[in-house]
C-alpha cells in the first residue's frame, strides 16, 4: 500500500509564508542515519546553518535498519552523498564499512560523523568537540583537573576522551554496571590511539568522589523525562563539591536538569548539553562544506525545535 503523507505543521498552508527550498539539479545531499532517526533535531539545525551559508545542499533524515547499513552506504556512493551524521544504533556498526577513521574515532570507538573524499569513506566523531565546545569557551585552564564522569555508555567515551585532551590528571568513572566500567577502560588501553588511564568507581562510591570533582559531567540518562526530577547527585550531597568545580549535563532537554539546579542553587557553574550538541553538529557542517559553521544560526534552530526559541 502506498504510504501517507501528512503536513506535520498543519497551521502552515501551502502559502508566502512557508519558506521553500529550492531543489535543483545542482543540490547536494547530506543527511543523517539512524533508527530511530524521525526525532533528530539535526535536520532543522543543519538545513538552518545551510540556509545561512546559502550552500546548495540539503540535509535529510534516512532511517535505516542495521541490516541495510552496508547497502545504504554503498548507494550513498553511487548517488553521491557528500556526507551524513550517525546515530544510534549504528555508531559502532559503521566503523567496519568506512575506509578510514581519525584517531578520535578510533579513541572514542564510535563514529558519528562520514563523509566522501577521493572515492573513500572517512569517519570521525564530532561528540568530543561538541562535549569541549563549551568548555574551551570559559578559557580556563583544565590541565592537571580531576574530572568525575557519572555514566559508562557511549556518551561517557566521548567525554573521557574529551577530558583526555583537555589535559585533565584525573579521570574517575563512576557507573553502575562493572561489566561496561570495565569496558569502558579497556576501550581506553592501549592500541588505542588515545590511550589514558581511568579510574573505575562503582555508583555506591559516586559521593566519596565529589570533593575531588573540577570537573563533573552527568552522562547518564538521569533527568530526563519522563523522570525529570531525577538526579545523579542526592541533594545532601552538593554540599561536598568545591565551589570552584563546574557542573556539566549532556542532557539538553529539558534545560535545566534537576541536577544542574541543585547545582545552580549551591553556587556552582553549570553547562548543559545544549552546546554539545550544536557544537558536535557545526564541526560535523565545518568538515563537509569546509567553511566555519554559524554556530549562533544552529543554537538558535536547536531552541526552537526544542520549544526553547
Ligand atoms: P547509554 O550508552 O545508554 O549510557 C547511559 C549510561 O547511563 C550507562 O552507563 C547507564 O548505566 C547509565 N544509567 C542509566 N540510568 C542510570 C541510573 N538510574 N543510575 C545510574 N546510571 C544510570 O547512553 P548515552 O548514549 O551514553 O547517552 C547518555 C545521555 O547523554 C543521554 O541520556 C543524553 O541525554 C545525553 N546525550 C547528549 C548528547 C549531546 O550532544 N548533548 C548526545 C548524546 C547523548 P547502565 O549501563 O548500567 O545501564
Amino acid at each position: 500500500m502506498q504510504q501517507k503523507f501528512t503536513n506535520p505543521h498543519p497551521s502552515q498552508t501551502a502559502s508566502a509564508d512557508v519558506a521553500v527550498r529550492s531543489i535543483a539539479g545542482t543540490t547536494r545531499l547530506l543527511g543523517i542515519i539512524g533508527d530511530p532517526v524521525a526525532h533528530s533535531l539535526s535536520p532543522p539545525m543543519q538545513n538552518q546553518a545551510i540556509a545561512a551559508l546559502g550552500l546548495d545542499c540539503v540535509y535529510v533524515p534516512f532511517p535505516v535498519r542495521g541490516e541495510h547499513l552496508a547497502a545504504a552506504i554503498a548507494g550513498f556512493a553511487a548517488v553521491g552523498v557528500v556526507g551524513f551524521n550517525v546515530t544510534i544504533p549504528h555508531k559502532q556498526a559503521i566503523m567496519p564499512l568506512l575506509d578510514h577513521c581519525t584517531d578520535v574515532a578510533q579513541a572514542v570507538g564510535a563514529v558519528n560523523t562520514v563523509w566522501r573524499e577521493a572515492g573513500c569513506w572517512h569517519g570521525t566523531n564530532t561528540d568530543v568537540a561538541g562535549f569541549l565546545a563549551p568548555l574551551q569557551a570559559q578559557a580556563r585552564d583544565w590541565t592537571g583537573a580531576t574530572a568525575v564522569v557519572l555514566g559508562s555508555g557511549g556518551v561517557a567515551r566521548a567525554i573521557v576522551a574529551g577530558c583526555r585532551q583537555l589535559g585533565c590528571g584525573r579521570i574517575v568513572v563512576v557507573g553502575r554496571s562493572p561489566a561496561k566500567l570495565a569496558a569502558l577502560a579497556t576501550q581506553f588501553q592501549p592500541p588505542n590511539p588515545w590511550a589514558q588511564a581511568i579510574e573505575l568507581q562503582p555508583w555506591e562510591a559516586l559521593a566519596e568522589h565529589l570533593s575531588s570533582a573540577d570537573l563533573l559531567i552527568n552522562a547518564t540518562p538521569l533527568g530526563m523525562a519522563p523522570h525529570i526530577e531525577a538526579s545523579p547527585i542526592a541533594p545532601t550531597d552538593w554540599p561536598r563539591v568545591p565551589p570552584s568545580t563546574v557542573v556539566y549535563d549532556t542532557i539538553y532537554t529539558p534545560s535545566p536538569t534537576r541536577y544542574l539546579r541543585d547545582a545552580a542553587a549551591h553556587g556552582l557553574t553549570i553547562l548543559d548539553g545544549t552546546a554539545m550538541l550544536v557544537g558536535q553538529g557545526a564541526a560535523a557542517l565545518t568538515q563537509w562544506v569546509g567553511q566555519p559553521a554559524p554556530i549562533a544560526v544552529m543554537a538558535q534552530a536547536l531552541l526552537t525545535a526544542l520549544g526553547r526559541g
